[in-house]
């Protein structure tokens, strides 16, 4: 942190990605960590102790000093200088991480790393962690695995570096509309050419980790196994680029060209390299006969010595008469005749005693000795003729590296760009209209994760309309009705467009948004003490805080974490701060219990009530999952408790006591009608006004200036309906 900038670096030295960020805002920050999720932090020591923005990860504490030495960086990256220059705060965590690298990586210098990136966050939508969280973008928010989230059902790339830039494109979505369409197009052209898309799924199968095998590459901890991968890869290029350089799809024929230059190196690769290499470096076995006439003739020597030995044995038992004799040889004592103490009396002159074992005795000859000198040095020679041609082989796929990794980036946007057309066919999604006009109109809406959960055909899709004049939609329904799915329905739609992806919608438009925002359900922060009204109460204030008319809220249940009248009162302030006209618009799905907040339809034009239907049938309620306009009429919540299981005695105690509630809700209300509305204020006292009230009590200084100016304009609307 420095002069108002939080600067950020970081690297993942297996595939060589080097990324430098800056930004003003902690809150940014402290998302883009979220999302990057380093396994160790790195912090000048001054930092460290702001520990609760750091809660959760391994913190690595470092001197200033070291966050200094930019120098050192700009040498290594000449072209990256600017960057450097412009990121100053981002260049010192930079210098720090290149140095900590170096230190506990001794000698490393890695060649695979070309560049440092950077990128701005306004180029991708902001999520923050609750709602990558919330949605289950790439984890499931219980348990392990993939298994609810939106990866498992967009994933069906076929390499792994393929996988990653999905998840990238999923945690990080598009705003600029031109990009968007762009990845559009190709999916569009794609989801119109069946045979490339399978053929060029196939061939894609049989495209290895090139970014990872180049990390081995560089830091010298490759086997040929590795490089028998990469030659594998680089012989499946030719087919790909020639599908794509033959199909009427134009949008990927960007790729041609990236996809050209190292058919020599993958002959020559083929050439040297023996398919079934081991996996050690230094036991022979690398390299195929034909590509060295050296290494052939140490191999014939070798080979030519079984032989020999074979022969020898069997000249030995001519000669001594002992049938049992044998040769062999250990790693210890070398070749041996050995003979049995049986036969000890046959034993001629010319054996030399080499060891005594205890039912045999082993033995040389001059002859033998010989023949083993030449043998172990031809063989020593052969394992270190392979290594060093290993090593070549090595230093060229190295000195490609380059290449290879821009290749290995055209390779992967192919192989997401498939998957994600794959996806749209298989799952009947539509095209998306990328708009500018504000508005979310989405024509029979689906699930993308839950429509796959159910049984084909049964999953009811539903449509939204949000626009800047009706932009907070209130959603009530009874438990289990579908209004969750249905919020995050809407929020994936929207985020899988700005990915560039198909949605599973008969139609739909959808206009840039920044920032999906959600609160949805409790949960406990124990680990950094905190209740779950209090987690709840702080995303809703990240959220408010941070919104904009661009912005796409989703608030499920705001409010339930504490006494009815409290969070009745706080859902209700909060629908009315994002519906107010002329205020901040934010495109905003609201579902509540609580039926009273349906009221501001009536008082505030951007707001409207939908409810999720259900069909009663004496006792029972029958879900129906669609989504009407209008407001629910009951909660239905002890049908649901009963269809749950509890004990009949129960639920006809709470259907009693529900009854009294509502009778005593009725006796208040007619109570209220004869009441002057003055006396209904919250404070005793008639003389002073409850608005002078209300801003003494004001904490002017724990609100922010936005606050304050939101207050403001609050306050001149209520003065105003004080005057009627
Ligand atoms: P609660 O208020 O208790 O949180 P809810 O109204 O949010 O409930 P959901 O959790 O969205 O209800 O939905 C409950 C279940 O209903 C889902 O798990 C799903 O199986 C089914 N469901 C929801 N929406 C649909 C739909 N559109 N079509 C078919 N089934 C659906």
């Amino acid at each position: 942190y420095q002069e108002n900038e939080w600067g950020l670096a970081f690297i993942d030295v297996s595939t060589g990605e080097f990324t430098v960020f800056q930004t003003p805002v902690l809150d940014i920050l402290l998302t883009e960590l979220s999302r990057i999720r380093p396994s160790e932090l790195l912090l000048p020591l001054d930092l460290v102790s702001k520990h609760k923005h750091w809660l959760g990860y391994f913190i690595t504490s470092r001197d200033r000093v070291t966050f200094d030495q930019v120098s050192v960086l700009t040498e290594r990256f000449p072209n990256q200088k600017t960057i450097l220059q412009d990121l100053s705060a981002a260049a010192k965590a930079a210098s720090c991480l290149w140095q900590y690298l170096g230190d506990n990586i001794p000698g490393l210098d890695p060649s695979h790393i070309f560049e440092i990136r950077t990128y701005r966050q306004d180029q991708w939508m902001l999520l923050d962690q609750w709602t990558r969280r919330n949605l289950e973008l790439t984890e499931p928010l219980r348990g392990q695995g993939r298994k609810g989230t939106l990866m498992s059902v967009l994933d069906l790339t076929k390499t792994a570096f393929g996988g990653r830039l999905l998840k990238r494109w999923i945690e990080q979505p598009l705003v600029c509309e031109k990009l968007i369409n762009e990845r559009l197009d190709t999916i569009q052209d794609l989801t119109n050419n069946a045979f490339l898309r399978s053929d060029l799924s196939k061939q894609l199968t049989n495209v290895y980790d090139l970014e990872r095998l180049l990390g081995r590459v560089s830091y010298g901890n490759t086997n040929a196994r590795d490089l028998l991968a990469i030659k594998n890869t680089l012989k499946t290029i030719p087919f790909i680029r020639e599908l794509i350089d033959i199909s009427e799809t134009t949008s990927l024929k960007r790729y041609v060209a990236s996809l050209q230059g190292l058919d020599e190196l993958a002959q020559n690769l083929e050439n040297s390299l023996n398919p079934d290499s081991p996996s050690s470096v230094k036991e022979g076995g690398i390299i195929k006969t034909g590509f060295s006439p050296q290494i052939d003739e140490l191999r014939s020597i070798s080979s030519g010595g079984k032989e020999w030995l074979a022969r020898l044995e069997s000249t030995e038992k001519e000669r001594t008469g002992i049938r049992s004799l044998k040769v062999g040889y250990n790693k210890v004592f070398g070749y041996y005749i050995e003979v049995t103490h049986a036969n000890s009396h046959l034993i001629p002159d010319d054996y030399i005693r080499k060891q005594t074992l205890a039912n045999a005795e082993r033995f040389i000859t001059p002859e033998l000795k010989v023949f083993e000198q030449k043998i172990l040095e031809a063989e020593d020679k052969l394992i270190q003729l392979e290594y060093d041609l290993f090593i070549q082989l090595r230093e060229e796929v190295r000195n490609h590296a380059k290449h290879i990794l821009e290749m290995a980036k055209a390779l992967a946007e192919i192989d997401v760009f498939v998957s994600l057309a794959e996806v749209a066919v298989r799952n009947n999604y539509t095209r998306p209209l990328i708009k500018k006009d504000g508005t979310v109109k989405i024509i029979e809406g689906r699930h993308p994760v839950v429509e796959n959960m159910l049984p084909g055909g049964t999953f009811v899709p539903n449509d939204t309309v949000l626009s800047f004049n009706n932009h907070l939609a209130l959603i009530t329904g009874p438990n289990m009705a579908g209004k969750s799915t249905y919020m995050r329905q809407v929020a994936l739609i929207v985020l899988m467009a700005h990915i560039g992806s198909f949605v599973p919608a008969q139609k739909a438009s959808i206009s840039v948004v920044d920032h999906i925002f959600t609160r949805v359900g409790a949960s406990d922060d124990l680990a950094s003490g905190q209740s779950t009204f209090m987690v709840e109460m702080k995303e809703v204030s990240y959220i408010l805080n941070h919104v904009t008319d661009n912005s796409l809220v989703i608030l499920d249940e705001v409010g339930r974490g504490t006494a009815t009248f409290d969070g009745l009162s706080i859902a209700w302030a909060i629908a009315e701060y994002l519906g107010k006209e002329g205020k901040i618009k934010p495109k905003t799905l609201f579902a509540t219990h609580y039926h009273e907040l349906t009221q501001l339809e009536e008082s505030i034009p951007g707001i409207f009530n939908l409810h999720v239907s259900v069909r009663e049938h004496g006792e029972e309620i029958i879900f129906l999952y669609k989504i009407v306009q209008g407001r629910a009429d009951r909660s239905y919540g002890i049908q649901v408790a009963r269809l749950a299981g509890l004990p009949p005695t129960l639920i006809a105690k709470a259907k009693i006591l529900l009854h009294q509630f509502e009778q005593s809700q009725l006796d208040k209300l007619e109570q209220q009608k004869n009441t002057p509305i003055a006396q209904l204020t919250i404070f005793d006292t008639p003389e002073v006004h409850p608005l002078l009230k209300e801003i003494e009590t004001l904490p002017i200084e724990d609100i922010t200036p936005r606050q304050a100016l939101q207050y403001l304009f609050d306050l001149r609307d209520r003065i105003k309906s004080y005057d009627k």
